[in-house]
């Protein structure tokens, strides 16, 4: 067996991370701080229903793909591809938009409010492919050696590209389509990065892209959180041990390193290598003590929005709703600019809800529905007070029941609510922020937490609060560029084994 690797954290980051690096040879162990593995990408089950805790969909399932032909695995979870996507609706207005992968099929959607659409979107598409193209193995699955080199990586993605850097998405959408609906609804992804599209550059018009034409967006059968059962029967099979309960709370270290990582109960975990899957910003804070990363440093970061969310189980079927939908006010360009700060309203909020019973029956018990409801706010800095949650969520409540036609409130046979301040304890996400850092240029590549750190060299960085950034595929590339890191300055220690060779020849 090869060096020792202690994981901290077993987020889809540190999940993928184990995996590769007990498939290169080297002993892997984990540790994580909740009873349950997966991070944000958990799950919740109460009063018979099983809700999805975060994540409902993902994109680039060629990811997890490359991640399983890397370990010589099967696929442990199967994926299903969403078409339509997701449908939309406006307050005061009972039409519902439908997102469809067609082309053509959205442009009937659309005819009405923005005649040509299926011109003017191609020539959108066209557009965000290059950015896309030029991007993916210049800037997005490639390790920087420092901030130098990543500055001379960005002069090699064609000057074309340069525009976009500069204005925001919402302005690339106003090049591109008159109706206020359409630009709403296609800068919608600017939320996947826990920000608007007022505040996004237009290079990351690139999720369009993504969601429409390059691989479009899965579910996975039985619930998301079967990415993480199927991971950790794999990890079982690799014999990677899994500690949960076990949160690192302060280090130890020796003339050459770290030499462990010791938990609440004054446990010593030691390792020849760490690689933390907590967020790397406030991890280095916090755990390392690093003065750049101290609280009066990281407030001054531009951070995503923090989730409000909440899972409720419904007596009665929703037979008109899909299994994604926004649900938006009239007043976009005002709510997002003001959303940040804690000036919006709690009366009339914006949110995404989901109904996993939709796809997956089993996660509500018969003649019932589960909803999962995201609502993005604040996070702590702006709105640290959360004691007026239930207002938020009977707002939510009674909007949701008049957009959709049934009573919620009178059918609710479960509610659960997890405001920021919960989310932040859960996970040790900074100030509640559910995306961490933001997507912005001066936050990304080579000036992301990097997944090295800076002092110590036998410690790395996991995960979607390091390179490349947020979501779940990007975890997963995350956990590709630090296997790179790793074994390029570690030296890779002993020949890739698949799960069935290590079982019949430990
Ligand atoms: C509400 C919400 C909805 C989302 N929806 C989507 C979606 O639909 N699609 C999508 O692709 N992405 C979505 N995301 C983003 C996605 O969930 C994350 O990008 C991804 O799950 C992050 O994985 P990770 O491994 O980087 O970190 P995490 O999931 O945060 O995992 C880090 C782990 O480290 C543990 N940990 C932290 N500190 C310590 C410590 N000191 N000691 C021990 N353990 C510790 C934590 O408990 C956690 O288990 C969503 C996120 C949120 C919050």
């Amino acid at each position: 067996m090869g060096k020792k690797v202690l994981v901290i954290g077993s987020g889809l980051g540190g999940l993928t991370a184990a995996l590769r690096l007990s498939c290169d040879g080297y002993d892997v162990e984990v540790v994580e701080k909740n009873h349950q593995a997966g991070g944000r990408l958990n799950q919740l089950k109460k009063d018979g229903f099983t809700f999805d805790m975060a994540p409902t969909f993902f994109s680039m399932s060629y990811e997890f793909k490359e991640f399983v032909e890397y370990c010589n695995m099967d696929l442990p979870f199967e994926f299903i591809e969403l078409d339509p996507l997701y449908q939309v609706n406006f307050s005061g207005s009972d039409r519902f938009y439908t997102v469809y992968k067609d082309l053509k099929k959205l442009a009937q959607e659309f005819k009405d409010i923005e005649p040509d659409f299926e011109r003017r979107m191609q020539q959108y598409l066209r557009s965000a492919a290059t950015i896309y193209h030029d991007t993916e193995y210049r800037i997005v699955k490639k390790n920087f050696t420092s901030l130098t080199d990543y500055l001379l990586q960005l002069t090699r993605v064609p000057i074309r590209n340069a525009p976009k850097m500069l204005r925001s998405m919402w302005r690339e959408m106003e090049k591109y389509f008159t109706s206020y609906e359409v630009k709403v609804i296609f800068s919608l992804v600017a939320f996947f990065l826990g920000a608007t599209p007022f505040d996004t550059p237009a290079v990351f018009s690139m999720l369009t892209y993504t969601e429409l034409i390059h691989d479009g967006y899965h579910n996975v059968r039985g619930g998301m959180y079967k990415i993480v059962e199927g991971l950790l029967e794999e990890m079982k099979k690799r014999n990677i041990r899994v500690h949960y309960n076990t949160e690192i709370v302060d280090f130890l270290t020796d003339h050459q390193g770290v030499k462990g990582f010791r938990d609440q109960d004054g446990h010593t975990w030691e390792s020849d290598l760490f690689v933390v899957n907590s967020d790397a910003a406030w991890f280095r804070g916090k755990i390392f003590n690093r003065k750049q990363y101290q609280p009066e440093k990281l407030d001054r970061k531009k951070w995503t929005l923090a989730p409000f969310t909440m899972y409720l189980g419904v007596k009665g079927k929703l037979n008109n709703i899909h299994h994604h939908n926004y649900f938006l006010g009239n007043n976009f360009k005002e709510y997002a600019s003001k959303i940040f700060k804690n000036s919006i309203s709690l009366e009339k909020p914006y949110y995404y809800l989901n109904v996993p019973s939709r796809h997956n029956p089993d996660t509500a018990p018969a003649g019932h529905e589960a909803l999962f409801i995201l609502c993005p706010v604040p996070d702590l800095r702006y709105k640290p007070d959360w004691s007026d949650r239930e207002e938020l969520a009977s707002h939510i409540i009674e909007d949701l029941s008049v957009r959709i036609g049934y009573n919620i409130e009178d059918n609710l046979v479960s509610k659960t609510i997890y405001d920021p301040v919960k989310w932040k304890n859960m996970f040790n996400l900074y100030q509640g922020s559910g995306l961490g850092l933001a997507h912005d240029l001066n936050q990304v590549g080579g000036f992301r937490p990097g997944n090295r750190d800076e002092k110590y060299g036998n410690v790395y960085y996991v995960g979607s609060s390091t390179v490349p950034g947020t979501g779940l595929p990007m975890a997963v590339i995350s956990s590709k560029l630090v296997t790179q890191r790793i074994n390029h300055e570690q030296k890779p220690v002993h020949q890739k084994q698949s799960a069935n060779q290590q079982v019949n020849n430990p």
